[in-house]
């Protein structure tokens, strides 16, 4: 399939490009570079420069292309940001999806992978999370994923468009030459390694009183290349006029404390710690229950295990101590 990586400059994005390019797909990456890197961007996929708030630019991209589908995981994504800028989500994150439908819809384009994410839950009465879980965002970037989810609905029903919506639970680790880099860097994984380096003087712990077994929060982590696979599943089995969600984890959790101890081992080095009080917005413990995305996808996991995660990640980490370059 001819396809379009909407912040193919990015981590998710660059990954994905990577694994749909060496699929067979033939992949353009449609990006800012606000937060993306052109470094990332990977070799032998056409670049597109372009805003998806030019509406302008996005449809005439889009219908030039003959696309035979869509990848969209542009967007911004720090809970904490949203909270103090929201007016950044609802207009990046919403008018920017609502510009890229209607530039599908206008090119003809049947299929469309959305970049959602766990965060449209906000704090689950039930862990493992299901689908059918009540959403109930607590910050704005779960608000602005669960609307362009909403959007998504209504577009496949009204103008049949193929999608599936995949809500990503914690994605860690690399591919390659492609890894995390974002400025500022508020994951934990990323701060942990560069703590090892000696980048960073110490690893804040937000918050060590979680009704949790060590008091700190629960994630669910999944390989980045894990998270990829899906979507190329995902964009060969969207069906015309339905719009599928599914979650994406692993369905074990680990706690902020576990995470640390992983990567001394994986590192061999020491990790200074701070305990902290908790970040505003975190839920305690986040955990996928992908019962539906292995059945209906036939998805699973090559790369479970957190430590093979955090390797990756130290070794692009060791690569890139000072991330990509600037763009
Ligand atoms: N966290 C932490 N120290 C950090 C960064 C994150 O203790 O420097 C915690 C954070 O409070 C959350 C978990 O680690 O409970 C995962 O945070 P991350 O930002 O990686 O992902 P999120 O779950 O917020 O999407």
């Amino acid at each position: 399939m001819k396809l379009l990586v909407t912040g193919g400059a990015g981590y998710v994005g660059s990954v994905s490009a990577r694994v749909l390019m060496a699929a067979g797909h033939e992949v353009t990456v449609l990006d800012n570079l606000g937060r993306g890197h052109r470094e990332a961007i990977p070799a032998g996929a056409e670049f597109v420069e372009c805003d998806l708030l030019d509406a302008q630019a996005l449809t005439t991209a889009l219908s030039a292309g003959a696309f035979d589908g869509v990848l969209h995981c542009a967007a911004f994504a720090l809970v904490g940001e949203s909270v103090t800028s929201p007016e950044l989500y609802w207009r990046n994150n919403i008018t920017g999806s609502l510009n890229l439908l209607d530039a599908i819809r206008a090119a003809g384009i049947k299929r469309l992978v959305f970049s959602s994410t766990c965060a449209v839950y906000g704090e689950p009465e039930v862990v493992p999370i299901a689908e059918d879980c009540p959403t109930r965002p607590v910050n704005p970037y779960g608000e602005s994923k669960l609307a362009v989810d909403q959007m998504i609905t209504a577009e496949a029903a009204a103008h049949g468009l193929g999608a599936v919506s995949l809500r990503y639970f914690n994605v860690a680790g690399a591919s390659g030459p492609c890894g995390e880099d974002h400025e500022p860097e508020t994951h934990l994984i990323p701060n942990v390694l560069r703590a090892a380096q000696g980048l960073l003087d110490q690893v804040s712990i937000f918050g060590t009183d979680y009704p949790t077994p060590d008091g700190t929060a629960v994630r669910d982590y999944i390989h980045v290349e894990d998270l990829a696979a899906a979507h190329l599943l995902a964009l060969e089995k969207a069906e015309p006029g339905t719009h599928r969600i599914y979650n994406l984890g692993n369905g074990n959790g680990f706690s902020v404390r576990e995470v640390i101890e992983a990567a001394k081992r994986v590192t061999g080095l020491e990790i200074p710690v701070v305990e902290a009080p908790r970040r505003a917005g975190d839920p305690p413990m986040l955990v996928a229950a992908s019962d539906l995305v292995r059945a209906e996808l036939g998805w699973s996991p090559a790369r479970p295990e957190l430590e093979g995660m955090i390797s990756d990640a130290w070794q692009f980490a060791q690569q890139r101590p000072r991330g990509y370059s600037p763009a």
